[in-house]
């Protein structure tokens, strides 16, 4: 009896450290690939360095219509500007959108060709999606978007140097609700986003889904809240270029 309680303790105690070097690789491999503030690959800023009240509003996925000009028309109404990271695809679907944008003062960076994940498993392939999303921008817009966010915020360090090899700077930044894909109450994605903003916060919200399209309504309502709640609260809104410095 006492050796096989002893083989059964034996194996547990095999199974528990299984699971915890597992679940501390899988940990791990998030914080240095895909989390929002590890700067472990290289400079990947989430927000600026600074005391002044200021905060960069960011929309990755787009242009997905009639919300991307909905967020537009808002902003507009607001004299704040913003930063759109366009998938080329979205780019090429509505191109007068992304000429609006531009026109209207925003930045326009790039969020790949195709955001698709797959092509994240193969730096060649990764590579030739972030080449094409950048000239399917620029062929439109008469220049290279000078920022890049990568889909899913998955980074290494070949893929930020060859980017700062480009004269591009890769962007990382602060996700106003990690539960926006499931679009909850504005109200309450707005809450959650305010609570995070501090002078020099670069905000992330999605006027699109996975390049897919897809409903945005509530982002755009939280968005509004979002905005004129700082604006009460004596912030003024800016580029992602102008809060990092980055040449136009
Ligand atoms: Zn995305």
């Amino acid at each position: 009896m006492a050796s096989y309680a002893s083989t059964d303790r034996a194996r547990s105690t095999a199974l528990c450290t299984v699971i915890t070097t597992s679940a501390a690789a899988v940990g791990l491999g998030y914080w240095l690939f895909m989390s929002p503030r590890s700067q472990r690959f290289g400079s990947f800023p989430y927000m600026a360095s600074t005391t002044e009240k200021v905060v960069a509003l960011s929309f990755d996925d787009g242009p997905n219509e009639p919300f991307t000009s909905q967020i537009a028309a808002f902003l507009r109404s607001r004299s704040v500007q913003a930063t759109f990271f366009q998938v080329g695809r979205c780019v090429e679907r509505h191109p007068e959108v992304t000429l609006r944008l531009v026109s209207d003062g925003h930045a326009i960076g790039s969020h790949s060709y195709s955001h698709k994940f797959w092509h994240c498993l193969s730096w060649s392939r990764q590579r030739e999606d972030i080449e094409k999303g950048q000239q399917a921008v620029a062929s439109l817009i008469g220049r290279r978007p000078r920022l890049f966010r990568p889909p899913w915020l998955f980074r290494h360090p070949w893929m930020l140097q060859s980017l700062r090899t480009q004269g591009t700077q890769p962007v990382s930044g602060v996700f106003g609700d990690l539960l926006e894909v499931f679009q909850p109450r504005p109200e309450a994605m707005a809450a959650r986003a305010v609570a995070k903003v501090r002078p020099g916060t670069i905000l992330i919200f999605h006027d699109g889904f996975d390049a897919r399209g897809g409903p945005r309504g509530r982002t755009v309502a939280a968005v509004k809240l979002v905005v004129d709640h700082l604006l009460e609260q004596g912030y003024h809104f800016t580029t992602i270029d102008r809060l990092l410095g980055v040449p136009g």
